[in-house]
């Protein structure tokens, strides 16, 4: 057993945070069980353990939190981000995304790229992803590989898309159940920090069998899917065209077993609402909200604080390269600023709080890889060190040295990450 020293802060609930002053956490091998502001305290919450002769590594007058978790976002266009935001969703993709992804048939780009896409998520603390690899079954699968060999956890989907999109891009259904099979069958292990996600691109890039086959695969492996839903209106109009049977977008992928049939994480949902919201309610799919990719994009701004009280399960994304910034907890910030916009418009609905927004990215996100993204006993040690003393910590209350960190800190106050107890130290780029 290992036990931790720090003041420690994660929120159990919504609408506060726990906070431990030179609080201590016990691990054991990789799980939480024991959280408390002295030993004594920690000894009746580990009767199994003897916690007085364990040793205790003191991280002094640091912050010790939660890790992050990205729950959108696309490794192959970390070299198209923070360029190419002169266009709306459907021509940027045609004109920048598609021709960045064909790159990635060449495994040996695609490796070099994403050394730098995971080393940069090392370095904001981000311990888990539910990422889009592309349509090329090798370099997902070397992506998947190097998530491995760096120890932090991922989904991670082998892209799915056989219509509009360049012939390089475009693979047939038999093509794209195999390579999904073979990489099933590799990494689809019981607790694996690393395991597949099925990954149809979004309705208009799937023909009607290529989504069946989603369906089916998701369903007789049991893996959770992933997708875009609902992010800008000439999409929508898009797909009510394509899929003239549905009620509403989310019912196009609903007819298809990708909608909550199997744990169903979508991005975006910013005009979500009527028969859509209410399929997300019933089948609990989970909202990947990314505030910058929706703001690059001129996708607008999606309802979060309506999503968050009709109880529909919500995370935070990048989504890179629509969105620019691999920093989770700019994400935090932004999330809540979109809110804020939301409020002008209507006084009725607050806006979304720091604990909220911070809920949000570590419990709730983490519920969609299992008991991530807390400290109570029983959850995976997902965690990270932060020193702030740059940030001149002795004049503020521990939640204000949090707030501050998260709005003005970046990776160089962060000393120590951990993923499922184990420490991850730099990945090689
Ligand atoms: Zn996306």
């Amino acid at each position: 057993m290992k036990i931790y020293k720090a003041h420690v802060l994660f929120t159990k609930e919504k609408d506060r945070f726990e906070v431990f002053e030179n609080g201590y956490v016990a691990v054991e091998d990789g799980i939480v069980v024991g959280v408390a502001s002295n030993l004594e305290d920690l000894n009746a919450q580990c009767p199994n353990f003897n916690v007085q002769s364990a040793d205790v590594i003191d991280f002094g007058d640091k912050l010790m939190i939660p890790a992050m978790n990205d729950m959108h976002v696309h490794a192959p266009q970390v070299h198209n981000q923070g360029v190419a935001m002169d266009l709306e969703l459907l021509p940027w993709l045609q004109n920048y995304t598609f021709p960045e992804e064909s790159k990635y048939a060449d495994v040996e780009y695609a490796e070099r790229m994403y050394r730098r896409f995971l080393h940069t998520q090392w370095l904001f603390g981000t311990m888990r992803s539910v990422v889009f690899g592309t349509v090329h079954t090798e370099s997902t699968r070397k992506l998947m590989q190097l998530y491995q060999e760096a120890g932090m956890g991922a989904l991670v989907g082998k892209v799915a898309m056989n219509r509009n999109c360049p012939e390089a891009l475009c693979e047939d259904v038999e093509a794209a159940v195999e390579g999904n099979e073979q990489l099933i069958a590799e990494f689809n292990k019981p607790d694996a920090l690393v395991r597949p996600i099925i990954t149809p691109r979004f309705v208009p890039s799937c023909t009607p069998e290529l989504l069946k086959a989603c369906g089916e695969l998701a369903k007789k492996y049991q893996l959770p899917i992933q997708s875009h839903l609902s992010e800008n209106t000439s999409e929508i109009a898009w797909v009510a065209e394509l899929e003239p049977e549905s009620k509403s977008y989310g019912d196009a992928y609903n007819r298809y077993g990708l909608f909550g049939q199997t744990p169903t994480i979508m991005a975006h949902c910013v005009w979500t609402r009527g028969n859509e919201l209410e399929l997300m309610k019933q089948n609990g799919v989970m909202v990947a909200h990314c505030p910058t990719s929706n703001f690059n994009l001129s996708s607008g701004m999606a309802p979060i604080r309506s999503l968050l009280d009709e109880g529909v399960r919500i995370g935070l994304g990048s989504d890179i390269s629509g969105g620019h910034d691999l920093n989770m907890f700019r994400m935090l910030v932004y999330a809540i600023q979109v809110s804020k916009m939301h409020y002008q418009l209507d006084h009725s609905k607050p806006f979304l709080t720091l604990p909220e927004v911070f809920w949000i990215a570590t419990k709730s996100a983490g519920s969609f890889f299992g008991k991530v993204g807390s400290f109570e006993p029983g959850y995976d040690f997902d965690a990270l060190v932060i020193d702030d003393a740059v940030l001149y910590p002795a004049e503020y209350s521990l939640t204000h040295r949090l707030e501050r960190y998260i709005y003005l800190g970046d990776d160089r106050q962060i000393v120590h990450r951990f993923c499922r107890g184990k420490e991850i130290k730099e990945p090689k780029v």
